[in-house]
Parts: C-alpha cells; structure tokens; sequence
C-alpha cells in the first residue's frame, strides 16, 4: 500500500503521518525529515539541499527520486509506505511512478489535506518542531522540551513569513497541478478538511482511504 499525503506546507501531514502509518501498519518516509538529518549531519546531500529549503524552494527532482528509490527498495517498505511531502512535482509523479512499476508496486492513493492559507500562515507561525525526532508542535515556545524523547523545540528556518509566503507559492506553481496527473493517471484522489482536532482529522483521513 502507497499512499501520498499531499497538501500545503504546515496541512497537518507531518502530524497524521506517524498516527495514520500506525493505525495502517506501515512505515512513513518523510522527505523534509530525511533533508534536514542530512544538514545535521553534514553530508554531501545535506550541503546540496540547504540553500534550497532556507528560502523555501523545492530540492531538485533528480534528489528527491533517489532518496524515493531507495527508501521503497528497504525491507521495512514491503507492506508499503506513508509518503508524507512527497510527491511536489509533476516530474516526481511520474519518477515516482516509474520507480513503483520496477518494484511491482502501485500508489493506491492521494490524501489531500484541504486548508486555507491564512490558516496555515497563522500554524506556521506558531509552529515548533523537535530538533531531534522533528515532531511538530503548534504553540510551544522554542527551548522547551519534546514529549516524545525531551528533545528541543525549535523554530524552522523556512517557517519564517517570507519563507513561508514563497513555499505557499511554491505550492501553487510546482505542487498544485500534481493533482491533475494523479486525477489523469486513474489514482483515487481523497480530499479531506484538514482543519479540527487532531484525532478529529485522522478519522476523517481513515474513512476517505476506506472508502
Ligand atoms: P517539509 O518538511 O515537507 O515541509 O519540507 C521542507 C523542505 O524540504 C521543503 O520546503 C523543500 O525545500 C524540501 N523538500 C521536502 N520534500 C521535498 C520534495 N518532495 N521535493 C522537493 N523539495 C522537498
């Protein structure tokens, strides 16, 4: 089972992801995660990538396609997998694409994280994350602790208001005609409020994949 989490920046996906992967069983790849491990530790991946998630621009296809393919071929991938901030482009739908038919896998649905964008100003702004396991937290200060592993919270660089007024513009021009492929290429496409409790947005999430 594939599954594309799909929506603007600070939708929720980061939130559901671990919540969904589990009532699903299966395991989640987050790409922004992976890219911000890879500045932490100081490779050539991360180097690369740096610049590009400062100002809010997307990391190249070509990046992002090899980070895919090699987290589907994993064992632990078997079942499947929670794709959460991939898929943001045309040319990854269809790498993506590509990479599944050689594995003998298919993405059997786009869940869609349907939210204004004043309310996702308003979350970005008030948005910490742990510095170690990168839970997302909305209003907690930056300094205090993550519940998961004590961790620090901090702010990202890219939910600052001019990185956040161009991964919004972003989304428009590169991410939002993806929806379109997908719609094309006969994949269920779920679109679901992303706006409400936690708990609330998950069950909505698990039905619109059910049914
Ligand atoms: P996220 O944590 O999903 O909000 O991603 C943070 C940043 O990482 C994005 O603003 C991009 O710079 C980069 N990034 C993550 N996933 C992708 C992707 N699939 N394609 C291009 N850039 C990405």
């Amino acid at each position: 089972m594939i599954i594309v989490l799909f929506g603007k920046p600070g939708a929720g996906k980061g939130t559901q992801a671990p919540l969904l992967a589990a009532a699903l069983g299966v395991p989640t790849l987050a790409t922004g995660d992976e890219l911000r491990g890879a500045i932490r530790a100081g490779t050539d991946l991360g180097r690369e990538a740096k610049g590009f998630m400062d100002r809010g621009d997307l990391v190249p296809d070509s990046v992002i396609l090899g980070i895919i393919k090699q987290a589907l071929s994993e064992p632990r991938a078997a079942s499947g997998v929670l794709l959460d901030g991939v898929v943001r482009t045309v040319p990854q739908a269809e790498g993506l694409a590509t990479v599944c038919a050689e594995l003998g896998k298919k993405v059997d649905a786009v869940l869609v994280f349907d939210i204004d964008d004043d309310e996702i100003v308003q979350r970005l702004a008030g948005r910490t994350v742990c510095e170690t396991c990168q839970t997302p937290y909305t209003g907690r200060a930056p300094g205090t602790k993550c519940d998961k592993d004590g961790g620090t919270l901090v702010r990202r660089k890219d939910d600052e208001p001019d990185a956040i007024r161009n991964r919004l513009a972003v989304y428009e021009k590169q991410t939002a005609p993806v929806l379109a492929w997908y719609r094309e290429h006969d994949t269920k496409v779920a679109v679901i409020d992303a706006v409400g409790p936690v708990q609330d947005v998950t069950a909505r999430a698990l039905s619109a994949l059910a049914s």
